[in-house]
């Protein structure tokens, strides 16, 4: 066998102002250097039943089932069609985007029938166009949207769809990956029945977690499914025999005992914090990061009043390359920006201020870099006029 030398692990460190992950404070990162524990050790489940009971208060809910699923976001997006949905239903998605997109495709998987709903991206969902199909079909019995597009930049009001589910009484569904963190997401008070998230996006731990929560209503669903679910990895009656407080919690799976604890360290962060804090911290620097891309003359997709603070998406001014102004801002200032995906590839940069990345520095730090880069890439700017609109912000929010 050729066993060969491999270099020492030495990625850099970069500010990540991506559509995620976001970077990851030292505190979590430390958390991970924590012994590992067995499945079955107390302290592990003590640990666990701690993350759940944070999790309530991020996700503003007293749901009994709530839990972190061991894979990402999308694993999460999994488990709530497959645990929901069997073939026989009816589910209606809202799609203006890329991972509305995605949960159509996942929603196809579990068997039942699927209504789209497009809308165009950029915009928020065409509630008309949800409700005709609601009304439509004979019994829908699920409608789902997601929250933060992060493929777009739109922030999906959610108070009337929720009254539409309520009112066709289908289960609302809520792709919360890129909000819950980073604005409100009141499960309760927005009667959302089964909503879910992801560790790396504004609660700032390493990708490997998708914290979800479900209602009683949604738990019943799952009692009374006619079918198993076809999944045994995200299996929810099992899985949640395992989170739950009860005597005996067999064995499901081996838990990701480090992701665990970067978790927890994450969400005692935000607990530290305080929900309403950390919600005015993304407002503030997004609102000075927005004003120093008006200084700039760059403008936004996503029209106001439906813009996301923790996604900003750039349109790319005319004849700049898009790739090579990433590249540049990747190894000349060590910055990480998105590029648009899908039919948006091209078009938009995606400018994420999540989590610990939502700082007045990676705002500053970002529009100096662009002040010196898009110049030279062929698109002027008031040289210092982005800079200067951004702290002006700032300075007048206080911070
Ligand atoms: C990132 C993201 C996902 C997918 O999550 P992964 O952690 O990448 O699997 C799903 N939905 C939205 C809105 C996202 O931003």
């Amino acid at each position: 066998m050729m066993q060969g030398s491999f270099p020492e692990l030495a990625p850099p460190s970069r500010i990540l102002l991506g559509p995620g992950p976001s970077n990851v404070h030292p505190r979590v990162l430390h958390a991970m250097l924590t012994p590992i524990l067995g499945y079955f050790n107390p302290d592990l489940l003590t640990i666990m039943d701690r993350v759940a009971e944070m999790l309530r208060i991020l996700f503003q809910t007293r749901n009994d089932m709530t839990l972190a699923i061991s894979g990402t976001g999308t694993l999460g997006m999994e488990a709530a069609m497959l645990n929901l949905l069997e073939p026989g239903d009816t589910a209606v998605i809202g799609v203006n985007g890329f991972f509305g997109e995605r949960m159509v495709e996942i929603a196809k998987r579990s068997g039942a029938k699927i209504v789209e709903v497009p809308s165009e991206w950029g915009r928020p969902l065409d509630i008309e166009a949800v409700e005709r199909e609601l009304k439509g079909h004979p019994r829908v019995t699920l409608l789902g949207v997601v929250h933060a597009e992060t493929s777009t930049g739109v922030k999906q009001p959610l108070g009337e769809l929720s009254r539409l589910a309520r009112e066709h009484d289908a289960l609302f569904l809520v792709d919360a990956v890129a909000s819950l963190g980073g604005c409100e997401v009141a499960v309760d008070e927005w009667d959302i029945d089964f909503c879910f998230s992801a560790n790396q996006k504004c609660i700032s731990a390493p990708p490997s977690m998708s914290p979800i929560t479900v209602s009683d209503r949604a738990t019943s669903v799952i009692d009374n499914r006619k079918e198993k679910v076809r999944s045994f990895y995200v299996d929810l009656a099992l899985l949640r025999q395992y989170w739950a407080t009860i005597q005996v919690r067999p064995y499901h799976h081996t838990a990701p005992v480090s992701s665990i604890y970067a978790l927890y360290e994450a969400l005692r962060m935000i607990m530290e914090e305080g929900l309403e804090e950390r919600f005015r911290r993304h407002e503030r620097n997004a609102a000075a990061f927005r004003s120093g891309l008006d200084a700039l003359g760059l403008r936004l997709l996503v029209p106001e009043g439906y813009r996301l603070n923790q996604l900003h998406a750039v349109l790319i001014p005319e004849g700049v390359d898009d790739t090579r102004v990433r590249e540049r801002l990747l190894h000349e200032h060590s910055i990480e920006i998105g590029g648009g995906i899908a039919r948006l590839r091209g078009r938009i940069w995606r400018i994420g201020l999540m989590g610990e990345s939502s700082n007045p520095a990676n705002v500053l730090h970002l529009l100096a870099a662009l002040e010196e880069i898009l110049p030279q890439e062929g698109y002027k700017v008031p040289s210092g006029a982005g800079v200067a609109a951004a702290s002006k912000a700032l300075a007048n929010a206080g911070t």
